[in-house]
């Protein structure tokens, strides 16, 4: 997934940055209320998580989530706060955003709301995504080829329950690359095609029926 953080405490946004990073996220972080919302409406299509501050320089995290939501952008919000009243959490609510957690939390409090947003029915989100004989469990992260248990790396994970999640579709590099890299990573796109690769490798390697295939020119895409 790729995650937008907007948190004004730089310590704490690297810290989840960091976290998250290591279970195979893509995680970008700003530091104020204005610029998360304009990095976050820019780049709606490619962020599938927002985890926002309550208390923020420019533009507070109520406004933004308003805002954000009378543009129709319909991803899932997580909010941040220190306060934690009945009120708050109405207020938080009733300005769209999905839930929240309060200050000091543990990463793996936040690991575990974060599973719960993303198998909100808005998302419609299967626990396992099967295409043929391939299977995908988000939640466990294992991946299965018939009986055959396959390890995946982080990025190759990634990559397949991206593609998975839209099975038949052509998937450019670019758009993998967006939704699967932050910012401020230097990694070349070419990187997708060393990742795609191994994962082809992987998961068609030996087997009659090949599943990922290679767009020329353009990208990739998992048979639906
Ligand atoms: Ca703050």
């Amino acid at each position: 997934m790729r995650i937008l953080i907007v948190e004004d405490e730089e310590k704490l946004a690297q810290s989840i940055k960091k976290g998250l990073e290591a279970k195979g996220h893509a995680v970008d972080y700003v530091l104020d209320g204005q610029e998360g919302e304009q990095r976050a409406e820019m780049f709606a299509d490619n962020y599938d998580l927002l985890i926002l501050d309550l208390m923020l320089p420019k533009k507070n995290g109520f406004e933004v989530c308003k805002s954000l939501r009378d543009k129709g952008l319909t991803f899932p919000i997580l909010i941040l706060t220190a306060r934690d009243t009945i009120e708050d959490k109405v207020l938080v609510l009733d300005n769209g955003a999905d839930d929240y957690l309060v200050k000091p939390f543990s990463f793996e409090e936040l690991s575990a709301r974060m599973r719960a947003l993303m198998r909100r029915p808005t998302d419609a989100l299967p626990t396992e995504l099967q295409i043929k004989d391939l299977r995908l469990n988000p939640s466990t992260r294992e991946v299965y080829r018939g009986e055959k248990k396959i390890d995946l790396t982080l990025k190759e994970f990634e990559m397949l329950n991206f593609l998975m999640r839209h099975p038949g579709q052509v998937k450019e590099r670019e758009e993998i690359f967006t939704h699967l890299w932050d910012f401020a990573s230097n990694a070349l796109s070419n990187v997708i095609d060393v990742h795609m690769k191994n994962l082809r490798k992987k998961i068609d390697d030996g087997y009659d029926e090949k599943l990922l295939e290679t767009v020329r020119g353009v990208g990739y895409k998992i048979e639906g």
